[in-house]
């Protein structure tokens, strides 16, 4: 029987070949926000590593355990990040996609540096310009990733966005793109279930699923 981690993975193939990308160069992050060890133990046993967590107590609750078991664990923090659990956050995330606000970006600069942990980020952009979404605006981008990277020195590596609902997302894909390349920046974090394999045809270089992978999730994030 197919597991739903190979069809994904397949899926992402299949789009990356479509449009003249390779395989490698997407990494699929699963979602296991909600879900039990016993759900992320199957996926682990099938050789995955990359995950996303959008709790950091959740994430705290469940991954020490977990990477005691299975080495080489990378745990994305996909979710909204308050100051006062950014200390708690580095020592449990290794990539931060969540990055959205000049006074987070501050906290995270003083607090990387008093722990001496470099937390590599994505800068999460409101593309859509959606009141109820976090995120900068996509005509602020240029002036934020600038603070980050030269005031605040943070290991900026990408942008992540999460596009309107109900609409084509392709264009938001493509504007995410051209705001990374006048940026320098390598690494776009774009695509869900509903829309992974057009996020790999616009230029995603990971895509974020859970319920594709695990399943509906039993209570609303
Ligand atoms: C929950 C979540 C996902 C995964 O959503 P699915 O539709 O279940 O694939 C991806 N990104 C973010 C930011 C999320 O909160």
């Amino acid at each position: 029987m197919t597991s739903k981690l190979e069809t994904v993975t397949q899926n992402i193939q299949t789009s990356a070949e479509e449009s003249g990308r390779k395989q490698e160069d997407i990494t699929l992050v699963a979602v296991s926000k909600t879900k039990p060890i016993e759900d992320i133990i199957p996926l682990l046993d099938q050789g995955h590593r990359v995950f996303g967590e959008n709790k950091v107590q959740e994430a705290a609750n469940k991954w020490p355990d977990l990477r005691e078991r299975y080495r080489s664990v990378e745990l994305h923090l996909i979710g909204p990040l308050q100051s006062n659990k950014v200390r708690q956050a580095i020592h449990i995330f290794d990539v931060i996609e969540t990055l959205d606000r000049p006074k987070l970006a501050r906290a995270l600069s003083r607090i990387s540096q008093e722990e001496d942990i470099s937390c590599p980020c994505y800068i999460q952009i409101n593309i859509g310009h959606e009141a109820q979404k976090a995120g900068i605006a996509p005509e602020e981008a240029d002036a934020f990733i600038a603070l980050c990277r030269e005031e605040l020195a943070l290991p900026v590596i990408g942008l992540m966005c999460i596009p309107p609902s109900g609409q084509d997302p392709a264009p938001y894909f493509r504007q995410m793109k051209e705001i990374a390349e006048r940026n320098g920046l390598a690494k776009l974090s774009m695509g869900m279930s509903r829309d992974y394999q057009t996020a790999v045809r616009s230029g995603a270089t990971s895509v974020r699923v859970g319920t594709a992978l695990f399943g509906a999730r039993s209570y609303p994030k």
